[in-house]
């Protein structure tokens, strides 16, 4: 047997996976002892993986050779890589000369490695010239960048893993680590074992299992998170627990924002909240006047149409009581994918440059057109998720290169991705896995390789960057990601009478390259390299001599004048709300075993064992008084669709709250859009993430 060190390519925990295998085969898989991130813990998802590699998957369940429809609909028929990759890059440019570059979007994920991303992101601006290169980081962490880079003037979470010990009251809002990120709320339930003074406090509409353990919860009502944070701002500056040395040296906007939290004092916000007063106050005691207190959230706070003021309002309380940048304190955002990170770092965002550059500043084009030595980038920002595949819809955008993401399943307003995907001209799948609802849509059909297949590098939560090993070779004619852009991007170059501007050989070269764009930057990691990395294991950012646990420890941040923002933004309503028509507030969230739209955790079934099929879940107070009982089929109705589910009666929801799992697609609710058909697409308008947690919806008998 032999062993290779690679990490679990699922959440944004990052942890460090030792690949048993004999060269030809993954066998099993375990936790690497000496990864920082689990120590050789491993949840459930992890400890199966190597279940998601058996000969059964790889030959029925993975995109083994590339192929082409003759006409939608039709099955698509396998053809050589020189083929595809030629008629490919023939209608590619083909639309980009007919109607110009901005015809064409690229649509990628959080799942892709560090050197993916980068050569993708020279694809898209370099090779094709679009503006429109976004991702499924999207749905996921934007409203956390913008939330960062507004307070504190850089995309940087601030704490480590190690802050969960050394964290005196920890605050989980928005977010279900139990069930989310296992290992670290396993860190966070053994730091409480043995604190007994430790303070857990979660903000969350529903009962989570990490609610469960918590001295207070605090079930507000869906939407009203900034509501109930300028309330603990207001209780901690009433009662006098505000860090006024840290304000004055290290922060501005304090007076404007104090002025915005005087207007909600705990008893107006428990109104709005739906909590106890008393609760609030409480809250706001524990966390302002432990000795360090940290704040872990996630998508609750994110997948928001207030995302970014959620997440600031949140950040305005660690600012306010000088709860950050020490150890065990800080605004800690778990991020969802294991490498939204290093999409982030990397720029392959319509929001993001290379090295956190800002595309909205022509100073960091120059940058980036001088680092890759092409004139004529863009120099704009372009369509984000949701508006790229509305544009698509309306005919703007005729091409889509999508890979490694599902959008015919993971995109809300499912209606609007449908009919985008069917007016496209040309859909591009890259993907490792043969049966997503996407691949329904696609006209060609690239198989990637993917976990245990693959070279590269993933950034997890904490700012620490992962070496990712191929054991075994990729099953059928795959190819790592990277290698398909770069094989395409060559064939457009050429047919534009130019050198290929994607020159690398290996995954290596192209971390090199994005090595080099973050030099002088916050993230700096010039100081770093594979050798390093193989050497040494896991590294922090910025790591110019040596990692970076910690950010922001002597007061000063990444901002211009060196002071972190305080950030007035008011408390507004949802998207949508709940009327007499659509009474029930619908939040969609993970199950445990699963993982985004299961075309990974899908092919194990030991992990339908938690939760086995889709499930809407209300309060038996609701069943009861609409005469509905646990069981029956109930027809879940937005303004955008419908679904038809399985009623489950679920205590832990709260009144006029319903809750479906994200993860089902069509497959598993019949010839419907799976549960997107009734989510929406409206987004925050500063992080253009759109509201996941909130569609107001009818459930009816069906
Ligand atoms: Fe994988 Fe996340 Fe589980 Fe760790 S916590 S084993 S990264 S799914």
């Amino acid at each position: 047997m032999q062993e290779t060190k690679s990490t679990c390519p699922y959440c944004g925990v990052g942890c460090g996976v030792v690949i048993e295998h004999d060269g030809a085969q993954i066998t099993g898989v375990r936790g690497d002892p000496d990864h920082p991130a689990n120590f050789g813990r491993l949840c459930t998802k992890g400890t199966n993986l190597h279940l998601t590699a058996t000969p059964v998957v790889l030959q029925h369940q993975r995109l083994r050779e590339p192929a082409k429809r003759a006409a939608r609909g039709a099955t698509p028929e396998v053809i050589g890589w020189d083929q595809a990759n030629r008629e490919i890059a023939e209608r590619l440019l083909a639309i980009r000369a007919q109607h110009g570059p901005e015809a064409i979007g690229v649509y990628i994920s959080g799942q892709l490695l560090t050197e993916d991303y980068h050569a993708f992101n020279k694809l898209a601006r370099a090779v094709i010239g679009t503006p429109h290169i976004d991702s499924n980081s999207r749905l996921c962490m934007s409203s956390a960048v913008v939330g960062y880079k507004q307070s504190l003037g850089a995309d940087a979470p601030p704490c480590s893993y190690e802050d969960i010990e050394l964290a005196d009251c920890v605050l989980v809002s928005g977010a279900n680590p139990a069930w989310a990120h296992p290992i670290l709320f396993r860190r966070l339930e053994a730091a409480r074992g043995g604190k007994p003074a430790h303070k857990l406090i979660v903000i969350d509409p529903r009962r989570t299992e990490t609610a469960e353990l918590a001295d207070l919860h605090l079930q507000l009502r869906p939407g009203t998170d900034v509501a109930l944070s300028h309330a603990l701002l207001h209780a901690v500056i009433a009662r006098g627990w505000v860090d006024e040395a840290f304000i004055a040296a290290s922060t501005t906007g304090f007076d404007a924002l104090q002025a915005l939290v005087a207007d909600w004092p705990p008893a107006r916000a428990a109104e709005v909240c739906g909590v106890a007063e008393a609760d609030i106050w409480r809250a706001a005691e524990w966390f302002a006047t432990s000795p360090a207190s940290l704040s872990l959230y996630c998508q609750g706070l994110n997948q928001s149409s207030a995302g970014t003021a959620k997440n600031t309002a949140l950040i305005n309380l660690h600012l306010a009581t000088g709860q950050i940048g020490r150890a065990g304190a800080g605004p800690f955002s778990l991020t969802g994918q294991p490498n939204a990170m290093g999409g982030r770092e990397s720029g392959g965002m319509a929001t993001l440059l290379p090295g956190h550059r800002d595309p909205g500043n022509a100073a960091d084009w120059a940058e980036i057109e001088a680092l890759w030595g092409v004139q004529g980038l863009p120099g704009r920002r372009g369509h984000t998720a949701v508006e790229m595949f509305e544009a698509a819809a309306r005919g703007e955008i005729r091409a889509l290169w999508i890979a490694c993401t599902n959008p015919a399943q993971s995109m809300p307003d499912q209606a609007t991705v449908r009919a985008a995907l069917e007016r496209c001209e040309l859909v591009i799948l890259q993907e490792a896995f043969a049966h997503t609802a996407t691949a329904r849509y696609a006209d060609y059909l690239l198989p990637a390789a993917t976990w245990g297949e693959k070279e590269g590098t993933v950034t997890n939560s904490e700012r620490r960057i992962s070496r990712v090993r191929a054991a075994v070779p990729a099953a059928g004619a795959a190819r790592p990601d990277w290698r398909i852009a770069r094989d395409i991007a060559a064939l457009i170059d050429a047919g534009l009478g130019r050198a290929p501007r994607i020159d690398a050989d290996t995954a290596e070269d192209l971390w090199l390259e994005h090595r080099a764009a973050t030099r002088g930057r916050d993230l700096d990691i010039t100081g770093l390299s594979w050798a390093l990395l193989d050497a040494t294991g896991p590294q922090q950012w910025p790591f110019v001599t040596g990692g970076t646990p910690r950010l922001y420890t002597d007061g000063r941040f990444a901002t211009p004048d060196g002071r972190a923002r305080f950030i007035a933004r008011s408390f507004a309503a949802t998207a949508e709300a709940t009327s007499p028509q659509r009474p029930f507030a619908l939040t969609t969230g993970r199950l445990r075993d699963q993982w985004h739209g299961m075309s990974r955790s899908g092919s194990v079934p030991r992990l339908f064992a938690h939760e086995g099929r889709p499930l809407v879940r209300i309060h038996p107070g609701d069943a009861a008084r609409r005469q509905l009982t646990a069981g029956e089929l109930v027809r879940v109705r937005s303004e955008r669709g419908e679904v038809v589910l399985p009623l489950a009666l679920d205590g832990n929801i709260a009144s006029s709250g319903a809750d479906i799992a994200m993860h089902w697609g069509d497959e598993f609710i019949g010839a419907q859009l799976g549960i997107n058909a009734v989510t929406q697409g409206a987004f925050c308008p500063d992080s253009k993430q759109p509201e996941l947690k909130f569609s107001a919806v009818a459930i009816e008998p069906a």
